[in-house]
């Protein structure tokens, strides 16, 4: 040891010390420290480590865009098994504001695929995700709203206002096709993410303000037979009844969570003109349990493979589609 350098000498008790050296530093570098623990019999080597004063995104640095989207404002309606995986997933991609909008509370039969934990049972699905994304992500703003997207749509829509970018995963025909055309009126871009046929397919689909681009009920007019696919989205949640098994694992549901905010995300970098987030198309079919017995374009057969489909056009009359955009 030389006796130039700097050290710690720490007493803990009687005859006993850890005694610490920063033994290099360079200019930009973290110091690196050695140490040993000091006995009246003995000196042992210790390891240290050292910690950076920031911890979190920033860490980054300029290899992701964190200031563009910390300036991005996404909405995430259904915080279910795949809504709360998404909106811990945006948070986790250095999104700066969410809004988080669900009227359902955490029950126990949800937590084997949701992201919310034993403790968070009984307390609204938004309330308690948003305090769980404030505290692994403190810099992301998170609000909270308890409204019903079909039956309090105007509440929704105010809370829509300041959103750059609306996502949906809720279960229901009804809900789903309320966030398109509610997206539509307020000429936002809207994702919709789901697992089909008891979760044998995931499906994210991408819907821009633009003349070119059909709605979900165009998209499904487009390929006929595809109208079946959302049966399956159709649960007889309560009605007072027991809760049906689950259809699709947790996991398979987490990984479209995932999946779906990775497309948020990418919609966000691709309209501030970075080219290398452009999306492969508009609907992302995922083969997840595949039966092979879907219809065409629907007929994925491999587990893994993801087919990317273009936009449909939007059909003659379609009253979501003939919004002035
Ligand atoms: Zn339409």
């Amino acid at each position: 040891m030389r006796g130039r350098l700097p050290g710690v000498l720490f007493q803990i008790g009687p005859g006993l010390r850890y005694y610490a050296v920063i033994v290099s530093k360079l200019d930009d570098e973290p110091p690196v420290w050695t140490g040993w623990i000091v006995t009246s019999e003995e000196v042992i080597p210790m390891q240290i480590d050292v910690e950076r004063d920031d911890e979190g995104l920033s860490t980054l640095g300029t290899r992701w865009p964190l200031n563009r989207l910390h300036q991005s404002h996404v909405a995430v309606i259904g915080v279910g098994s795949i809504g709360s995986a998404t909106a811990a997933s945006i948070a986790a991609h250095g999104v700066g504001s969410l809004t988080l909008i669900d009227p359902d509370r955490l029950e126990f039969h949800n937590l084997v695929r949701h992201q919310l934990g034993r403790s968070d049972v009984g307390k609204y699905k938004t309330h308690a995700m948003a305090d769980a994304i404030r505290q692994r992500y403190p810099t992301t703003t998170v609000n909270a709203t308890t409204d019903d997207v079909v039956w309090g749509t105007d509440s929704v829509r105010t809370a829509l206002h300041d959103v750059d970018i609306i996502v949906g995963a809720t279960d229901g025909v009804v809900p789903r096709r309320t966030i398109i055309h509610t997206s539509r009126r307020l000429k936002k871009t809207a994702l919709l993410g789901c697992v089909l046929m008891d979760g044998a397919l995931g499906e994210i689909m991408r819907f821009r303000p633009a003349r070119s681009h059909g709605c979900l009920e165009c998209r499904r007019r487009t390929h006929s037979g595809l109208f079946t696919l959302d049966d399956s989205l159709e649960m007889p949640y309560g009605t007072g009844t027991e809760h049906l098994p689950m259809t699709a694992i947790g996991t398979d549901l987490e990984l479209l969570g995932r999946l779906l905010a990775k497309a948020t995300v990418a919609s966000i970098l691709e309209s501030a003109g970075m080219a290398d987030q452009r999306l492969a198309g508009e609907t992302a079919i995922v083969g997840l349990r595949p039966t092979g017995n879907a219809p065409a374009p629907y007929d994925v057969t491999r587990t893994g493979e993801v087919r990317w489909l273009p936009a449909d056009p939007p059909q003659p009359g379609c009253p979501t589609c003939d919004q002035a955009l």
